[in-house]
C-alpha cells in the first residue's frame, strides 16, 4: 500500500491542507481562510483528525509556512513563525501545536524551500542537484537546493532582498522595501509595479515599458544567482511571471548580463530550458508541503 503523507500550506491569507503520495499525487484537499493562530491551525487539526477516523492515516506531515519562521531543528524556536508583521502571529509556535495532537514526524520550513523541494521531487527541476527556485508575487522570494540539499545556513536565504543596480534617472521609483527600499523586492514585485505606473501588472500591456524594466531587474537578480550558486537551472514562479512575453525577455537579459562568462552549454545555447517557469503550477505549494513530509520521514 502506498505511504499516506499530510502537507499543510500555510500562507498569509489562505491555508492548504492535503493528503497525497510519494507518487506526488493529492488525494484530498481542502482550503479556508488564515484567520487566528488558534482557529486556523485548529480547523487543520480538526481535517487530519477526521481523515484519520476514515482509515487515512498519514505517516509524516510537512508545513510549509509564511515567513519568517525558524526552520532549523533543535532550535528553541524550531517550527516558530518568528517576527511576522500579520497580526496575531509573531511569535506563534505552530509545529509545536501541532506535534500535542499528531504524533507523526514532521517537518517544517519557508514556503519557498517547500516549493523548491516539490519542484525538485516532481516538476520542473527533476533530476537536478542544485537550482534554484523563484517567486515574483506580492514579494519576491527564493528557496536554493544545493547538491541534493535545501540551503539553510544562519535562518534561510533571502534572495527578493539583494540588492541591484538602480539607474534613478531611468526609473526615479523608490521602491516598497520597509527595510531597504530598492532592493529587488522593492523595485520589482507586483506591489512595486503597480505602485511605479499607477495600475496593477495585470493591466499592463506586454510592449508597455514596464516590461523591459521589469526583465532588466531580474536578469540582474538572476546573473548574480547564477554567478555565486551556479546552479543547474532557475525556476521563475509567482503571478507576474505569468505576462506573456515577459520570461523570454529575462532569458535574453541575462544572457546579456552574464556575457559569455559561465561557459556551459545549459546557459549558452539552451537559455529556454535553463531558466523555466514550475512544472507543479497551482499545486507547487501543497506538493511543496508533501515533498517536506518525505523529508521527515528520512530523518526519523
Ligand atoms: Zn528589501
Amino acid at each position: 500500500m502506498t505511504e499516506l503523507l499530510g502537507g499543510i500550506e500555510a500562507g498569509g491569507t489562505k491555508f492548504v491542507c492535503a493528503i497525497g503520495t510519494s507518487d506526488g499525487q493529492v488525494l484530498r484537499e481542502v482550503r479556508f481562510p488564515t484567520t487566528t493562530p488558534d482557529e486556523t491551525i485548529g480547523r487543520a487539526l480538526e481535517f487530519f483528525a477526521a481523515e484519520t477516523a476514515g482509515g487515512k492515516s498519514i505517516s509524516a506531515l510537512g508545513v510549509a509556512a509564511f515567513g519568517p519562521v525558524d526552520p532549523h531543528p533543535g532550535s528553541p524556536t524550531y517550527g516558530f513563525i518568528t517576527t511576522t508583521p500579520k497580526p496575531g502571529w509573531a511569535q506563534t509556535d505552530f509545529l509545536g501545536r501541532l506535534r500535542r495532537e499528531i504524533s507523526v514526524p514532521m517537518a517544517f520550513d519557508t514556503d519557498v524551500n517547500a516549493a523548491a523541494l516539490g519542484e525538485g521531487r516532481w516538476g520542473a527541476a527533476r533530476g537536478l542537484t542544485t537550482f534554484v527556485y523563484l517567486t515574483i508575487g506580492t514579494g519576491i522570494g527564493g528557496g536554493v537546493i544545493a547538491e541534493g540539499h535545501l540551503l539553510h545556513g544562519l535562518i534561510h536565504p533571502e534572495i527578493g532582498h539583494m540588492r541591484l543596480d538602480h539607474d534613478w534617472r531611468r526609473d526615479p521609483f523608490p521602491g516598497t522595501c520597509p527595510y531597504h527600499g530598492d532592493c529587488m523586492e522593492g523595485l520589482a514585485c507586483g506591489p512595486a509595479i503597480a505602485e511605479r505606473w499607477g495600475q496593477g501588472g495585470q493591466h499592463l500591456p506586454p510592449d508597455h515599458p514596464a516590461w523591459e524594466l521589469e526583465a532588466g531587474y531580474l536578469a540582474q537578480a538572476l546573473q548574480s544567482l547564477a554567478c555565486i550558486l551556479s546552479p543547474q537551472r532557475i525556476i521563475m514562479g509567482g503571478g507576474v511571471m505569468d505576462k506573456p512575453g515577459l520570461l523570454s525577455r529575462v532569458r535574453e537579459k541575462t544572457l546579456a548580463y552574464l556575457n559569455g562568462y559561465v561557459q556551459h552549454p545549459a546557459v549558452l545555447e539552451e537559455i529556454d530550458s535553463y531558466i523555466v517557469r514550475p512544472g507543479l503550477g497551482s499545486q507547487a505549494g501543497v506538493l511543496g508541503a508533501i515533498a517536506l513530509a518525505e523529508t521527515a520521514i528520512q530523518r526519523a
